[in-house]
């Protein structure tokens, strides 16, 4: 009985390195052909989005928006938007493990 089956099993690596695409994104992301958000599970253009956060700091006023680097999801405004070129399916069924995992269920 080893417990490192156990982790495996409930560790789904695929989807800690994922989140990693989700912010400090804005050129992988402008790069992307599509793009989803796992909060909302909604999948669309890059081009959707603008709302960006995550700008440096220093930033003058009203400059935030053109020095942001994570992309706000255009339907439901949270930072949880990864592109495609980040290597992984932008898909329904990705967008809802990545959704359980850094969410929780909907319970
Ligand atoms: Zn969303």
């Amino acid at each position: 009985m080893l417990s490192a089956t156990v982790l495996q099993t409930e560790c789904l690596p695929g989807i800690v390195l994922a989140h990693k695409h989700s912010s400090a994104h804005r050129q992988e992301l402008m790069a992307s052909g599509i793009c989803g958000c796992f909060y909302c599970l909604k999948i669309f253009e890059p081009t959707k989005v603008n709302e960006w956060t995550d700008y440096p700091p220093g930033t003058p006023e009203g400059q935030e928006l053109v020095l942001g680097t994570t992309a706000l999801c255009p339907c439901c405004g949270i930072d949880s938007v990864i592109g495609d070129r980040s290597g992984f399916p932008i898909t329904g069924q990705f967008l809802a493990q990545m959704k359980q995992r850094w969410f929780g269920s909907s319970k």
